[in-house]
């Protein structure tokens, strides 16, 4: 599948999103993801392609992705990706993935580390677009190093028109931990819970909720490894 790039814009100090519009339509659910290909001169040895979550909702039509930068520090995919110019074309396959809600009789907590939060704006949109999220209790938990909270706009929007949707922003040195979930959720052992980030933080949230005696089959998981 050829992308043609149409914009980037900065959400936070580091965080950015890149707009491609597809060559020809296409069909995802929201919370999936894609392999991009970007190539580059003198690749490192991560080489020219990435797993992006895509960030915008299906009704949205283009793909949006969104990811941090570490700037010079960054991997040369990360620096070709910077620097696409307009109207450039990169290629991607998919969209492939299980990290998307399809019960609407459910409610759910949505856990995110950092840019772990990229498949929550798409889910939390498409829920809306839908007409879904005024039926569904949703709580989003959303952890961050400081209060550069990436789709602020979008999820302060959705809690304050909907009264089934709750978000709760955890930022560093306050930690996202089992005491944390049982005050922000009520009754939160009757939940599904998606967790999405780092390894490490998906893996210490999801052993917390086990150890706590939450069914694995009411915990689904995105890992974002590479940071
Ligand atoms: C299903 C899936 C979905 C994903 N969705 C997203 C998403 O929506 N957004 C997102 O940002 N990421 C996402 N990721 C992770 C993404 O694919 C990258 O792994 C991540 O962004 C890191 O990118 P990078 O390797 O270019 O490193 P960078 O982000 O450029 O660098 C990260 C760290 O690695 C170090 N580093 C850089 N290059 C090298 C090197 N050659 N060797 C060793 N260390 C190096 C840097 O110093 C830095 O500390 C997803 C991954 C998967 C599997």
């Amino acid at each position: 599948m050829k992308l043609k790039f149409i914009e980037k814009i900065q959400r936070t100090s580091d965080c950015f999103s890149f707009i491609f519009k597809p060559e020809v339509d296409i069909k995802w659910q929201a919370g999936q993801y894609m392999h991009f290909s970007i190539p580059h001169n003198q690749p490192d040895d991560r080489g020219i392609n990435r797993f992006f979550t895509i960030s915008s909702a299906p009704f949205e039509k283009n793909i949006m992705i969104t990811t941090r930068f570490e700037f010079e520090k960054s991997s040369t995919f990360k620096k070709a990706l910077f620097s696409l110019e307009k109207n450039q074309i990169i290629s991607a396959v998919g969209p492939d993935g299980e990290f998307v809600i399809s019960e609407f009789n459910k409610s759910y907590v949505l856990i995110a580390g950092g840019i772990g939060i990229t498949p929550y704006r798409s889910i939390l949109l498409d829920l809306e677009f839908n007409n879904n999220l005024k039926d569904l209790e949703v709580f989003l938990l959303y952890s961050n190093r400081n209060n550069e909270i990436v789709f602020k706009d979008d999820f302060d929007r959705l809690a304050n028109s909907y009264n089934t949707f709750k978000v709760r922003y955890i930022i560093s040195p306050e930690r996202l931990n089992l005491d944390l979930i049982k005050i922000a959720v009520p009754y939160y052992n009757q939940r599904i819970f998606y967790i999405s980030g780092p390894p490490p933080l998906v893996k210490a949230v999801e052993d917390e909720l086990v150890n706590d005696a939450i069914s694995l089959d009411n915990i689904k998981l995105d890992y974002f490894p590479g940071y």
